[in-house]
């Protein structure tokens, strides 16, 4: 499966198919305030380069929401939709991001004059980077504290099939390329007031949701996490079964990668309904072409360890009349061998933030599971806090 570029012809079409709202409902719609009407018009007369600034300029990450973007947001409120069918904008956005980057390999970077004051930035994935592009933009100088070895958080679960990797390798590179900016990898950092106290004007802590969500059932211990999973791919590469529990996206990538890692039978285990699986209309689609199995209104109630192989059992659920979920009866169903069993029921937050000056949170760890883009308006929105309160 190829990640969501359109070629020449089919860029040109869904560009010509725009009508130039001048009320701008795309726009309006976008987590970040980036302007579909705008940069589809700059790439209406081929100059990429204008377009593309339209997206940088509100989006540090425009090729990666082009490519991950769910149909939620600009691509709901296209008024395209009314006449046939909406512009496949985020596919634009990523196609005109893509020419860029194939035009100008090396970014410059804007040379701004530094304000002399300096921000902690506490975990780099998309709502770090959405904070620390805005600060960067206002002459502040950032050094974020990364515990991993690699940028991007999250940003590296996304599976190389929707978001390659040379595509998020491209949009780290024009951080390190700012003179403000700095990073320290493999740098856990749980004082946040000591920083302030080392000179930091503020502390932005992005650290996402951290603690795993449990499966409190007997033979938990056999699942594999999802963090995991999609973390190391080729170590869980299999011609077997899988069975994922969960019906978010994140059980969908999973799904999906192990399809696409050979596995002889997928199916997803989810406790609600198809209508309230919180995937989108396209993952759904992508669930169908897989041939990737949901069984709704089901949810596991013990995992067996038969030599190789692990035996799910489940138990049928539904709604009661106060609109939550039972259990339908307590005869547990034997429901097939598996390989392997994949538990992506998400993360939590693993405490609660610290309510003292100067220290500010974004991105999951406050807002829950959210997507890329949110993440990104996230960050940005604590960076502005930030500008009006220590600029000069
Ligand atoms: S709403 Fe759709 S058709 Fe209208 S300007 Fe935006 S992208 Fe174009």
């Amino acid at each position: 499966m190829d990640a969501r570029y359109l070629n020449d012809e089919e860029l040109q079409k869904e560009l010509s198919r725009c009508l130039q709202c001048a009320a701008k409902p795309c726009l309006k719609a976008c987590p970040v305030k980036c302007s579909p009407y705008d940069f589809i018009k700059a790439a209406k007369s081929k100059d990429w380069k204008t377009a593309a600034s339209h997206i940088s300029e509100h989006n540090p990450l425009g090729e990666i929401c082009g490519l991950v973007c769910p149909d939620k947001f600009c691509v709901q409120y296209c008024v395209r939709a009314q006449v046939d069918k909406a512009i496949a904008i985020p596919a634009v956005q990523a196609s005109i991001m893509k020419k860029n980057r194939e035009i100008n390999q090396n970014p410059s970077v804007q040379n701004i004059k530094a304000n002399g004051k300096k921000v902690a930035v506490i975990g780099f994935g998309p709502a770090g980077m959405g904070a620390a592009s805005k600060l960067l933009a206002n002459g502040f100088s950032v050094t974020v504290f990364e515990k991993e070895k690699i940028f991007g958080g999250a940003l590296n679960l996304i599976p190389s099939y929707r978001l390659p990797r040379e595509v998020v390798q491209y949009e780290c590179q024009k951080f390190m390329q700012n003179p403000l900016f700095e990073v320290r990898f493999s740098t856990m950092i749980t004082d946040y007031g000591k920083l302030l106290q080392e000179g930091f004007a503020a502390v932005i802590a992005t650290v996402g949701e951290q603690k795993k969500r449990e499966l409190k059932i007997k033979g938990a211990e056999f699942a594999i996490d999802y963090n995991d999973y999609l973390a190391n791919r080729e170590k869980y590469r299999t011609q077997g079964a899988v069975a994922v529990i969960g019906g978010g996206s994140t059980a969908v990538d999973c799904a999906v990668c192990a399809s696409l890692s050979g596995a002889s039978a997928v199916e997803m285990f989810v406790r609600r309904g198809a209508e309230n699986m919180r995937i989108t209309a396209e993952e759904k689609q992508i669930l169908m072409k897989y041939g990737i199995k949901v069984s709704n209104f089901t949810r596991p109630a013990e995992i067996i360890k038969n030599n190789d192989e692990f035996t799910l059992l489940t138990l049928k659920t539904c709604f009661d009349k106060d609109g939550n979920l039972q259990d339908v009866n307590d005869c547990p169903n034997h429901n097939g061998e598996w390989k392997y069993i994949i538990k992506a029921l998400g993360n939590v937050r693993d405490k609660e933030p610290e309510n003292k000056q100067g220290i500010y949170y974004a991105g999951d760890y406050v807002n829950g599971s959210s997507t890329v883009v949110e993440a990104i308006a996230s960050g940005k929105k604590v960076a502005e806090e930030i500008i009006n309160k220590y600029a000069d």
